[in-house]
């Protein structure tokens, strides 16, 4: 192994790299999306490292826990979270410093889970900090130089550039998500907030009934009730969003969170009179990902079913295993929705026009429940048919793998 320390400044980088960095580092200032920038940085360092692979993982400082958010070839990657003691990502944090390890199989602080859990083979990494105004906010790796050669000086220097770079870029994005969802917040709790001002005032005028102020008082609740459901949403979809969303990562069964979600929401179908089955095909093996979220991701989408159908509607939540993924469809018989929504409905805040009128809602919950997915690997589509119904479904990648989550 070895670190920034040993390195000598190479006499001249060749004129065709400094050019390719600048072009780099145009590009990776020209878009604040994290998720498409994530992945050209990836690309980025692969390509100017000649290596097989790269990945980057960003760190929460919450937990202390880095998170692979990107890769250039293993889409599945996103779900693997790396420990900050006993990994070479976490030994970059720590000192601050590249590292290079020239034979990741017999070097002791070497993570082998995260091989086993993308089905990758490491041999050899070159690791450099992403480093903004000296706080360390995650890691660039470039795995197995191609054609078994070994990392040289002048790559480790030119991705320590590129992760500077980075790194400022990844900043940028972060705080930009998070001041786009603060306009968002304050614009769409507005308006609760104004019925709870105005049905309190209400209340206090002269000659109020007591029937009055009780049926005002049941309104300022209800709006209060869903101020408190739009707090967590937003804060669901914050940390989502910003990538800072700690997913545990264990074997979950996904036959117990769907009839767990479905016994949570029998009540609500039986007081509306929809009916709701389960088929569970086959014996479906277990996925590495977030119960919790994932539990949280059926609710909302056989919760929608539900609210959205009328009596003596059905929603039919199947599941089975094809090929390397579970797929997991919930159908209904609902009302459908119309073709020209369908392309914003994962969109945050998105109502079908009327919506309102026919149930309460904030147009979180497919953004949540698309994010979810997302962050296990998976992949979400609908499909619907004005009149005869909507079928929302995804998939999971299933433990051990290709791309796996
Ligand atoms: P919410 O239900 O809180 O409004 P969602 O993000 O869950 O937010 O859904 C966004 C919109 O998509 C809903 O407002 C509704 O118009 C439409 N929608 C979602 N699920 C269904 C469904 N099963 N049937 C009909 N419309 C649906």
């Amino acid at each position: 192994m070895m670190n920034e320390s040993d390195l000598e400044i190479p006499e001249g980088k060749s004129v065709a790299q400094l050019e390719r960095l600048i072009e780099i580092s145009r590009s990776l200032n020209s878009t604040l999306e994290l998720r498409p920038l994530l992945q050209r940085i990836a690309r980025a360092a692969q390509q100017l490292t000649d290596t097989e692979e790269s990945s980057i993982l960003l760190l929460d400082r919450k937990t202390g826990q880095l998170h692979f958010e990107a890769a250039t070839n293993l889409p599945g990657i996103r779900s693997i979270v790396v420990p900050m003691e006993g990994s070479i990502a976490g030994l970059v944090v720590q000192t601050s410093k590249p590292v290079v390890v020239p034979d990741a199989r017999s070097d002791p602080h070497f993570y082998r889970q995260a091989d086993e859990q993308s089905d990758f083979s490491t041999r050899s990494i070159l690791a450099v900090p992403m480093v903004v105004r000296g706080n360390v906010i995650g890691v660039l790796e470039a795995l197995n130089k191609r054609s078994g050669g070994e990392f040289m000086r002048e790559d480790v220097e030119m991705l320590t550039v590129l992760g500077g770079q980075a790194a400022v870029a990844v900043q940028n994005a972060l705080l930009f998500q998070q001041s786009d969802l603060v306009a968002e917040i304050v614009h769409e709790m507005r308006t609760p907030l104004m019925s709870v001002i105005g049905y309190a005032e209400l209340i206090q005028q002269p000659g109020m009934t007591l029937e009055q102020c009780q049926q005002f008082a049941g309104i300022v609740e209800g709006e209060a009730e869903r101020l408190t459901g739009l707090a967590d949403s937003f804060l669901d979809l914050a940390k989502l969003e910003s990538g800072r969303a700690s997913l545990a990562c264990a074997p979950v069964d996904l036959s117990t969170v769907i009839h767990m979600a479905v016994s949570v929401l029998t009540p609500q179908a039986n007081a509306r009179q929809v009916g709701l089955s389960v088929n569970i095909i086959d014996d479906l093996p277990p996925v590495v990902g977030d119960g919790q979220r994932l539990h949280q991701a059926m609710l909302n989408l056989i919760g929608n079913g539900i609210k959205y159908c009328g009596s003596g509607d059905h929603v039919a939540v199947t599941a089975k295993r094809e090929g390397d993924v579970l797929v997991v469809s919930v159908a209904d018989t609902g009302p459908g929705i119309p073709a020209d929504a369908l392309p914003r409905i994962f969109e945050r805040f998105y109502r079908v026009p009327d919506s309102e009128c026919q149930a309460v809602g904030s147009g979180l919950g497919l953004t949540i429940t698309h994010k979810i997915v997302e962050a296990h690997g998976g992949e979400i589509s609908v499909s619907s048919e004005e009149g005869e119904g909507t079928t929302f479904t995804f998939t999971l990648p299933l433990e051990g793998a290709a791309g796996d989550a």
